[in-house]
């Protein structure tokens, strides 16, 4: 049977430094299966849009600026208990508060240039990943 499904995006930052074969080897080997994916640049306009939650926060700008600095993968991921695992295996936002092993301990810069988004709810993973493809791109 399906499992559910979370949304990924690997970061301008990881892009740049060519982590991106690495963190989807890491994906595919903890048992995800990958439903959708492309490489694209989001705009300013896309990029706020995407993080439209957090746009009181005060790192809302930077964090815009850096979405939309350069090409991200955007990933459509299927597992059971997809969100929770993913965001497991991401680890913690600040990646020095992230575990051993986990994909920002081992490919992220700092707290905003975090190299990898995971959905935080199933009813984000659906938005977000109808965000970026529609049906016919998403191969469930
Ligand atoms: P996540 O669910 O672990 O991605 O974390 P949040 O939902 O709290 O934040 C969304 C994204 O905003 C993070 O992944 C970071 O890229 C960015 N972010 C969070 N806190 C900060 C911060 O203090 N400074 C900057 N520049 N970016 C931040």
């Amino acid at each position: 049977m399906a499992g559910k499904i979370t949304f990924t995006m690997i970061k301008p930052d990881a892009v740049k430094s060519q982590y991106i074969g690495a963190i989807l080897d890491k994906i595919v080997a903890s048992g995800f299966k990958i439903v959708a994916m492309k490489l694209t640049q989001l705009s300013a306009a896309k990029a706020g849009e995407f993080y439209e939650v957090h746009k009181e926060r005060p790192f809302y700008g930077e964090l815009v600026e850096f979405m939309s600095s350069g090409p991200i993968v955007a990933a459509v991921l299927e597992k059971d208990n997809a969100v929770e695992d993913f965001r497991t295996l991401i680890g913690a936002t600040n990646p020095a508060n992230a575990a051993e092993g986990t994909i920002r301990k081992m490919y992220a810069k700092s707290m905003g240039e975090n190299a990898v988004h995971g959905s935080d709810s199933d009813e984000n993973a659906l938005i977000e990943a109808q965000f970026h493809f529609s049906g016919v791109e998403m191969f469930r």
